[in-house]
């Protein structure tokens, strides 16, 4: 049996690992000319390491990474809005790992044969029997993997009437500051923008930051010292420090809901399927997911039987997350005063069992 993966991404690589570890032959086809991630950090949480397990990566990961979830969010000056219980959440669902994207794709891309890797390959039309027309000419298989990202080509051939990603109204950036002393895992939110930093295990600090801008809005590093001035330490420090052309802009999509994952031979998966918010940290985790529950419903149940519980499993899963993720992060992104008030003064008030509780769809 041959499955193509389109893309080679998280989603994708680790699907193209799945199947070549039940005895598929693959061919991935990535539109870059290698195999890589940004320059960013990611947190994979207990259940996207459970998902690596699987794949017999999870130690490797959990090694490298730094193991905490978020310590919790503050306010512009300081204060805590919410405090997670830290040592409770790992009790509860294991380790975190926070690492740099482009060892998780090490990681990965080791797990797949050299000789399967097609960088430099654009896929342009993928049908439901199988074929793929792409810039090295025509591929077939049993399967085909739909894991080329938000503005999936797969996902516009075969869903063409869907309206595609839809901006969410805040715009990203992302950045690795030098080694210095953080502590922790830590998110500050202000009206309608926030800061975040996480320590990595070398020390280094990745930080993101995320702010209300019509899309297309490009934004330099110094108008971000400049907003961020007077926030609690060390954020300024670390936009101080941050190197200019090492800053990533990314407008921030979410997927409208897809009725169905899979077309004929071929699956969606990761963000070609439900691209969300970053507010949870679970794009990469469910993409995980998503790969090893398709290639084992496949190769156990066969390509057809296998699709169908593959999209009966994973599509209420994810569109439910991705829904939490959008509300999660709502608040963050109010610009009312008083609206913000109110929220500045409940949030410290509610008790840390219900963020607890709202965390436990996710990572079980
Ligand atoms: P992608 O990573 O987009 O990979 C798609 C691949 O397909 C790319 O390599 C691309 O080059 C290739 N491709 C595209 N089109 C074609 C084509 N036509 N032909 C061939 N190849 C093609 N998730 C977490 O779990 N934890 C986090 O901490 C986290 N933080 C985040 C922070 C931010 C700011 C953002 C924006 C997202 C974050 N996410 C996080 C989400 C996570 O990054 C994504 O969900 C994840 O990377 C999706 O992986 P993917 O493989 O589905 O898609």
């Amino acid at each position: 049996m041959k499955a193509i993966i389109v893309g080679g991404g998280i989603g994708g690589l680790a699907a193209a690992a799945a199947f070549h570890q039940r005895g598929w032959r693959v061919e991935v086809l990535e539109r870059a000319p290698e195999f890589t991630e940004i320059g960013a950090g990611v947190s994979i949480q207990p259940n996207g390491l459970r998902a690596l397990d699987a794949l017999g990566l999870g130690d490797a990961l959990r090694s490298g990474g730094l193991a905490d979830p978020l310590a919790g969010i503050r306010r512009t000056h300081g204060n805590w809005l919410i405090r997670n219980d830290v040592d409770g959440l790992k009790r509860r669902f294991g380790q975190w790992a926070t690492v740099h994207r482009a060892a998780l794709i090490d990681l990965l891309r080791a797990a797949v044969p050299a000789h399967a890797l097609r960088p430099g390959t654009e896929v342009r039309e993928v049908r439901p029997d199988g074929t793929v027309r792409h810039s090295g000419g025509t591929s077939t298989a049993d399967l085909v993997v739909g894991a080329d990202g938000v503005h999936s080509a797969t996902r516009r051939s075969l869903w063409p009437r869907h309206p595609g990603p839809r901006y969410v109204g805040y715009t990203t950036w992302r950045f690795i500051a030098p080694p210095q002393p953080v502590e922790g895992s830590v998110e500050t939110w202000g009206r309608g923008e926030r800061f975040g930093y996480v320590p990595m295990p070398d020390g280094r600090v990745y930080c993101y930051v995320l702010a209300n801008a019509p899309a297309g809005s490009r934004i330099h590093l110094d108008e971000l010292r400049e907003r961020f001035a007077r926030w609690h330490d060390p954020v300024p420090a670390l936009l101080n420090t941050a190197d200019s052309d090492a800053v990533l802009q990314h407008d921030t999509y979410e997927l409208p809901e897809l009725p169905t994952y899979v077309s004929g031979k071929v699956a969606l998966l990761g963000d070609a399927a439900h691209a969300m918010t970053p507010n949870l940290g679970q794009g990469a985790c469910q993409a995980l997911e998503d790969a090893v529950t398709l290639a084992s419903a496949a190769d156990i149940l066969g390509v057809r039987a296998g699709l169908e519980q593959y999209d009966d499993v994973r599509r209420p899963r994810t569109q439910t997350i991705t829904r939490r993720s959008r509300q999660a992060g709502a608040p963050a992104h109010w610009t009312s005063p008083p609206l913000t008030a109110l929220r500045d003064v409940a949030l410290p008030l509610l008790p840390r069992s219900l963020f607890n509780r709202s965390l436990t769809p996710a990572y079980t």
